[in-house]
């Protein structure tokens, strides 16, 4: 059995709290490592060997705190057939899609790679007589992610790479579902020059967060997971005087109006509704058809295709999707979609009975599509999470533009069209963080930020792209004057440029 520690000052340290968890193969069902769940006292120890670490890092000129991300770029590209095939094994998602969760957090390392250009101030010569005014932007000090467990490659490097090139210590609280590649991934760090101390993984539950959120040396925490417990994350830590960005639960809508292409439509649909078994923060799980006509023209072809999905174990290459990441992942899933039968849904495809032969005890369940979904039940109204599509009919683009704005989530939201103008129009109204116009995952690049609004997201500054440097940095602004012999006395009066 492999025992799962931390990695703490540059070492694989074991768990001393005495407290562990399973850690499941969502493929077969089996347990195939154990994570160690740190107390308050250990993660206190990890925050002061970050703090001891932290002032030479940042005074490390940036282009070599750079150079650190460009190897260790080179080194997930050594890896990576043993990365994506750990992080299917520990999450259930097949290995093409878990080579995309790594390949997206890697997009954020490249654009971290920029940081001596990014973290450049501002300057203004000659503001006044002899006055010169300019600001840069600080480190923060020792800083903390805590991530989920549907990226557990992508999530913790949108967190530390930033982080770590802004010349911070991270201290990173991954899922204690899926620990094996986010402490692979700091080896690798340390394997690319980053000094020890600067990049801690410390494994664990309730316990290690709430000590991360009372820890009076951690400055700034970026979170992603559930909503209830973004709003908590955020609630306390900001309490506690800290800098907190707190990412929660979508409920991420497709809108299919009359001339789209539903071919293309039906593509998307699947791809974005069931892909990674529908555990993805900007899954779409609700299509939005406009008209009766449309609803039934896509019911029709989309049916079929969810019928039809090919479900197998993550290492299957031809898989469409692999296991949900528990048991009671199933369980929950499942509940919900009896939950949408009693409240009058109708569910078209019923995947809750799938086994997959000679995988008995995986954590599997079949595609479910729902149609006459209404606004008033919880499957509409709550994060499902799993491999569940919602159809909910809308009269007319009003009605369709009415959903997400209202939806208490506002995640991500999509638009099939093929009027620029209705699509310019839904763009400039809807009340959601990112839109994609004939996109159906509209996450934005590295350069852009990504973040949701609403209940998906507690906070102001948004997850990597420009927002990152400013999350993970402070800015200091200087006012310098060089009196040349100029002698004037006191001055009782506010200085203006008046
Ligand atoms: P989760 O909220 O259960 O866990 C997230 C993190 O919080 C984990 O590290 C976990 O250990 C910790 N945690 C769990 N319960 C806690 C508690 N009671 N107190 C303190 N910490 C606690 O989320 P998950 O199931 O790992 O991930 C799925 C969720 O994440 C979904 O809701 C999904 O939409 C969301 N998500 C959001 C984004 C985004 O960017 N908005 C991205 C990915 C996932």
């Amino acid at each position: 059995m492999r025992e799962i520690g931390h990695f703490i000052g540059g070492k694989h340290v074991a768990g001393t709290s005495g407290r562990k968890a399973d850690v499941f193969q969502p493929m077969t069902g089996e347990v195939i490592a154990s994570v160690a769940l740190a107390s308050t006292a250990e993660m206190r120890a990890a925050v002061e060997n970050a703090k001891a670490a932290q002032p030479a890092w940042a005074a490390t000129n940036p282009q070599r705190r750079a150079r650190v991300l460009m190897k260790f770029l080179e080194l997930v590209q050594r890896d990576y057939d043993a990365l994506a095939e750990l992080l299917a094994r520990e999450h259930g998602k097949t290995i093409p899609d878990a080579r995309g969760d790594i390949q997206r957090g890697l997009e954020v390392i490249e654009f971290s790679c920029g940081i001596p250009h990014l973290m450049k101030g501002e300057y203004t010569d000659g503001a006044g007589p002899g006055i010169d005014l300019y600001s840069m932007r600080q480190a923060l000090g020792v800083v903390a992610g805590i991530t989920p467990f549907n990226f557990p490659a992508m999530i913790p490097m949108w967190k530390f790479g930033p982080a770590i090139a802004c010349g911070n210590a991270f201290i990173l609280k991954p899922s204690e579902r899926d620990p094996g590649v986010p402490m692979h991934l700091a080896e690798l760090m340390l394997e690319a020059g980053l000094p020890a101390g600067i990049l801690n993984v410390v494994n664990g539950d309730k316990e290690a967060v709430d000590a991360i959120l009372d820890d009076p040396d951690i400055q700034a925490i970026g979170f992603v997971g559930s909503s209830a417990i973004a709003q908590y994350i955020y609630a306390r830590g900001t309490a506690n005087g800290k800098r907190v960005q707190g990412f929660g639960g979508a409920k991420n809508h497709m809108i299919i109006m009359p001339d789209a292409d539903l071919d293309q439509v039906v593509d998307a649909l699947v791809g974005a509704g069931y892909g990674s078994a529908g555990e993805r923060c900007m899954a779409i799980s609700v299509a939005v058809p406009v008209g009766e006509a449309t609803a039934d023209r896509l019911i029709e072809k989309l049916v079929p295709r969810v019928e039809s999905l090919k479900i197998g174990p993550s290492t299957d290459p031809s898989a469409d999707l692999g296991p949900l990441v528990t048991r009671e992942a199933v369980a929950r899933v499942k509940g919900y979609v009896d939950t949408g039968v009693e409240e009058g849904a109708k569910l078209l495809v019923d995947g809750r009975d799938f086994t997959l032969q000679g995988y008995e005890n995986g954590f599997y369940m079949g595609g479910c599509l729902f149609d006459h979904v209404t606004p008033d039940m919880r499957i509409y109204k709550e994060e499902i999470f799993g491999p569940v599509l919602c159809v909910v009919r809308a009269p007319d683009y009003k009605e369709a533009l009415r959903l997400p704005t209202e939806h208490e989530y506002g995640n991500g939201v999509a638009i099939y069209t093929r009027d620029g103008d209705a699509a310019r129009d839904f763009a400039a109204k809807v009340n959601v963080g990112m839109v994609g116009i004939n996109v159906p995952i509209p996450v934005p690049l590295a350069y852009y930020t990504f973040g949701g609004w609403k209940r998906s997201g507690f906070g102001d500054l948004n997850q990597h792209g420009p927002d990152s440097i400013r999350f993970y940095t402070k800015t200091k602004t200087v006012t310098s004057r060089w009196p040349s012999g100029i002698k004037d006395g006191a001055d009782f009066v506010i200085p203006t440029m008046g």
